[in-house]
């Protein structure tokens, strides 16, 4: 049997007992003697910050209240550097 979410082919069985336990389908690994876990399949998701959503940061250096204290992202350690190291 295939499972159709990895595709893996394995000795599989549908869980009856988790089944009727909780309603959802799962697969029995009969080679492992345990319940099949999709290989290649992300189950934790990976944190990142959303960075396609915030292309600017705040400079917390400048004037909170200008909208020159948002940089974009990429030009922040270079305006770091140019608008505030250098001159201390
Ligand atoms: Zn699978
Ligand atoms: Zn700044």
């Amino acid at each position: 049997m295939i499972c159709n979410k990895c595709g893996i082919d394995g000795n599989f069985i549908w869980d009856e007992t988790y089944r009727g336990n909780t309603g959802k389908y799962r697969l029995y690994d009969l080679n492992m003697e345990r319940p099949h876990e999709c290989s290649g399949m992300k189950t934790e998701a990976s944190i990142e910050e959303p960075i396609l959503d915030k292309p600017l940061v705040k400079c917390p250096k400048c004037d909170p209240l200008k909208d020159s204290a948002w940089i974009k992202r990429e030009k922040f350690q270079e305006h770091i550097k140019t608008a505030h190291l250098g001159f201390w």
